[in-house]
């Protein structure tokens, strides 16, 4: 895993932790991201910002419509805005901070408990508002470390979010490192359908790699 790192930290430098302490914003952020890009999620999030000043109470307590309005750039707006506000509902006045210096599995079993709420998002939740050493494992972390054998062969979600936040050890740098250099390399080297083995730096320690290599020898 150290080789991992390193070798990620020389390809992409070595991202930088800053908690923002906003969890809601962050749940509300992960339900907007399902199923569309970057932008299309950030266009409806500032939207929401935008179209409700009052705050998250004020999403909460909106006609569903409304919200459904606002958040439309991002797709899915009608099933998102049900979700979004059913989860403000669940939450009620509690801003969450204490999520913070609750025991980890405590606050991610909180998390969890929301409507709509899974394991990736409970990470998120944590790793970025708070910087708890929880690894959320996405699309592409769980794409490339199974390629990189960092999982056992067909292993759960559940156990490849166990394994990243065991090999971070407890260190919230590392969970984040961890989190932030697997995805660069899914989106950038480590693509789905061809990933580019012959330029990656990481071809030499990767079992999937080497029997690409090997196969188009043969
Ligand atoms: S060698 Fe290929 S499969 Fe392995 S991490 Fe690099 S791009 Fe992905």
């Amino acid at each position: 895993m150290r080789t991992v790192r390193d070798r990620l930290r020389v390809a992409y430098g070595r991202p930088v932790l800053r908690p923002h302490r906003a969890p809601i914003d962050e749940l509300v952020l992960t339900v907007l991201s399902q199923n569309t890009n970057d932008r299309n999620r950030d266009v409806a999030y500032f939207r929401l910002r935008e179209w409700f000043p009052g705050g998250w109470p004020e999403v909460r307590d909106a006609p569903l419509e409304r919200v459904e309005e606002a958040i439309k750039p991002g797709g899915l707006s009608k099933t998102k805005s049900g979700r979004i506000q059913e989860m403000l509902r669940a939450i009620g006045d509690d801003e969450l901070g204490w999520l913070e210096r609750a025991p980890l599995a405590e606050a991610r079993d909180f998390l969890i408990a929301l409507p709509g709420v899974g394991r990736k998002t409970a990470a998120c939740v944590l790793l970025f508002s708070f910087g708890r050493p929880d690894v959320p494992v996405d699309t592409h972390v769980f794409r490339v470390g199974g390629r990189l054998g960092l999982f056992r062969p067909g292993a759960p979600l559940e156990e490849t979010h166990n394994e990243l936040t065991r090999l971070a050890a407890g260190d919230p740098d590392d969970a984040y490192e961890l989190h932030t250099a697997l995805l660069r390399h899914g989106r950038r080297t480590c693509v789905a359908r061809a990933p580019q083995c012959d330029e990656c730096p990481l071809r030499r320690i990767c079992p999937y790699g080497r029997s690409r290599v090997r196969s188009a020898e043969t």
